[in-house]
């Protein structure tokens, strides 16, 4: 199937209403389980991501998908009421990469050409900017290595030895089937990359009529 093919499809599966918008230089996507809307943001066209390619445009819409067909939380995480911001921050980013190794697989399951050579580019660029500097230690750029080294090794069969930490994210990641996604497995995934640097892991609880993360310390 090609990537045009791939986003008609994807969208003709899709009920609730889409609201894309461009703003800052980041790509996200928060549905409302209420309002049935999935708000798509796009990096501006100006940011250094340019405009977004197919590949990318397809992604934010498996998002959606998995949204209607498994559980709203496979969008933006939401925590429950109370939740300390830092946690929230701590753990949201776990949430953002664990739910992009399903949203992936799914697209490689799709488009298995062109994800490998989306992997592949952004493997090069990776290894490129250690080389000039090294990564700076934030936790959204220690998660995300970790993602896409692990993808690497699943879809391009690349050996790549890690140690210490980033070792322990890239087996969270591995460690869990992408093809079948459910709410169980990605919490799951979530709580195995938490583990790594943190204390904290998450469980689903009801609020109200939906089902929230509630982050509590490990016992
Ligand atoms: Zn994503």
């Amino acid at each position: 199937m090609d990537l045009k093919k791939a986003i008609s499809e994807i969208r003709s599966q899709l009920s609730w209403d889409i609201k894309e918008e461009e703003k800052g230089d980041f790509f996200s996507i928060d549905s409302n389980p209420i309002s049935k809307v999935h708000s798509i943001s796009w990096p501006s066209k100006d940011s250094q991501f340019g405009e977004p390619t197919d590949i990318e445009v397809l992604h934010e819409l498996v998002h959606a998908l998995f949204v209607e067909k498994i559980h709203p939380l496979f969008s933006d995480s939401h925590f429950k009421r109370g939740t300390p911001e830092h946690w929230a921050q701590a753990v949201g980013c776990a949430c953002y990469f664990a739910t992009d190794w399903f949203v992936d697989h799914r697209i490689f399951e799709l488009v298995p050409e062109e994800k490998k050579e989306e992997i592949r580019m952004k493997f090069e660029f990776l290894c490129e900017s250690i080389k000039e500097k090294p990564p700076s230690g934030d936790l959204f750029s220690f998660i995300s290595t970790g993602l896409l080294i692990a993808q690497a090794i699943k879809y391009l069969g690349m050996r790549i030895q890690t140690s210490g930490k980033l070792k322990e994210v890239v087996d969270a990641f591995l460690s869990t089937d992408p093809s079948d996604p459910t709410i169980k497995r990605l919490e799951q995934i979530v709580n195995k990359i938490i583990k790594v640097y943190s204390p904290l892991c998450v469980r689903l609880v009801k609020e109200g009529e939906f089902e929230v993360w509630e982050i509590v310390r490990r016992e």
